[in-house]
């Protein structure tokens, strides 16, 4: 048995750097290489997330690194450094019970998360759940888009938790795999066990729970495990795309339900939000980024989180083409694909105080005649569809209107559109004339 030097370990690190910067995260100088034994480098690290990160995406990068820089036909093996797990050896990301849980992503965080107006409720809930969870807000559902950090905030609870307190069974799922698991213990006559699985957790967290809609029987069982848990002050965890009453066909018991705790929204974040995003994954990522960089890639990529990621992933690809230089003009570059036609609040303001003779004053001011709330509510509307602004952003375009103003504003057109044909006729209209007057 040998021990791996300090110079053949940096050695291995730096060449896989190299190669592969898109896998190197900041918590690798955690690493400990712990011997060479029978041809296998064994590889401590902090955590089970971070083992099963390795294991899933480093894995050959490592083992090529490590018979590179030894000479020798060696392979790589990754552990838990037991120093740091806890003290039942189940450390954060750990499953609590069965085998096929969703994997916790070591990079989702509270340390990672990043907080702006578009997410503070939902993370302010989130951690006061990690701290005490059962009490505070049970249920907590979160609701967004994709891509604006739901799964990540959901696993940070978890991770959060599981460091706090180690003992917690904690059973983070898709929504997917609950419906899975529950179609097959039907079809085997298990449902004895799948019931014990579900109903003795201290947490249940369930991602994407709008894949129930249309799934009566998996309505039913959800029903009945949710209120087992409920009434033993357990702490239930949901994420979705929309808020529960939006779900398709989700029974009524159960939306008052999910609305019976705290109902937090995920928003597009502003740009502020998006700069500091930048800048944490660049960091987590180990990528000097200049700020005006960062400013390029925010500014320019407003659609969601993971968008941006893709984006500095790109822009730091190209720029490894390029010997390690990541300059402006290189982002641009990277990100030229992507220049699109970017419609402007004011344009929309302007096109529909036109369409039904009004200011744009009025539209933007306090009053509440109908012949103002109704082009007000168009406006809001059309902003939310045809730009990528938060709710936050556009309600600064209306006097500083408050983000729930706008929702409600946006989610009253939705549904007059879906009856009504003429008002569909107009918005039309309007979204060819907004699009056309935008270069
Ligand atoms: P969703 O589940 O809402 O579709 P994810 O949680 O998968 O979105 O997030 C997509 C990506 O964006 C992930 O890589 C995640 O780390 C990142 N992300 C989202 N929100 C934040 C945030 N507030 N701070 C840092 N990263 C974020
Ligand atoms: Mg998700």
């Amino acid at each position: 048995m040998n021990a791996v030097t300090n110079t053949v370990w940096e050695d291995i690190i730096g060449q896989f750097r190299v190669n592969h910067p898109q896998l190197v995260r900041g918590w690798f100088c955690d690493l400990k290489p712990e011997q060479l034994n029978g041809g296998i480098i064994r590889i401590q690290a902090a955590n089970h997330a971070q083992v099963r990160y390795l294991e899933q995406h480093c894995r050959l990068a490592l083992t090529e690194a490590a018979q590179a820089s030894t000479g020798r036909l060696v392979s790589v093996a990754f552990d838990v450094d037991e120093t740091k797990a806890d003290s039942n050896g189940r450390s954060p990301g750990a499953p609590a019970s069965g085998q096929d849980e969703l994997s916790l992503n070591p990079d989702f965080t509270f340390d990672n998360f990043v907080t702006g107006p578009c997410n503070r409720l939902a993370h302010a809930a989130g951690v006061a759940i990690a701290e005490d969870p059962g009490h505070a807000y049970n249920p907590f559902f979160v609701h967004g888009c994709v891509g604006l950090g739901k799964t990540h905030l959901l696993q940070a609870i978890c991770q959060a938790l599981q460091k706090r307190t180690p003992e917690t069974r904690c059973y983070y799922i898709s929504c997917e795999t609950f419906i899975n698991h529950f179609i097959e213990a039907v079809e085997c006559g298990a449902l004895h066990q799948f019931r014990y699985r579900y109903r003795h957790v201290d947490i249940l967290v369930i991602d994407d729970i709008q894949f129930l809609a249309e799934r009566e029987r998996s309505q039913e069982e959800f029903f009945h495990t949710f209120n087992t848990l409920h009434q033993s002050h357990r702490q239930i965890i949901l994420s979705a795309d929309c808020p529960p009453s939006e779900i398709p066909s989700l029974e009524e018991r159960l939306t008052s339900r999910f609305n019976s705790g705290l109902v937090a929204l995920m928003d597009r974040p502003c740009l502020e939000t998006r700069m500091a995003i930048v800048r944490k994954k660049a960091k987590l990522r180990c990528i000097t980024v200049p700020e005006d960089v960062v400013h390029l890639i925010a500014s320019r990529i407003d659609t969601n989180i993971r968008d941006l990621e893709g984006a500095l992933t790109r822009i730091d690809a190209l720029s490894h083409a390029h010997g390690g230089q990541l300059t402006l003009e290189l982002a641009e570059t990277a990100l030229g694909g992507n220049s699109r036609r970017i419609v402007k609040i004011p344009v929309i303001l302007e096109t529909v105080a036109d369409r039904f003779n009004v200011k744009v004053s009025e539209l933007q001011g306090k009053k509440r005649s109908k012949t103002i709330t109704y082009p007000r509510h168009v406006s809001m509307y059309l902003a939310r569809q045809l730009t990528s602004q938060s709710l936050e952003e556009i309600g600064n375009y209306f006097g500083g209107r408050d983000h729930t103003t706008v929702l409600h504003a946006s989610r009253a057109i939705t549904r007059l559109l879906e009856t009504d044909s003429d008002a569909n006729e107009l918005i039309q209209e309007m979204t060819r004339e907004i699009r056309n007057a935008t270069h």
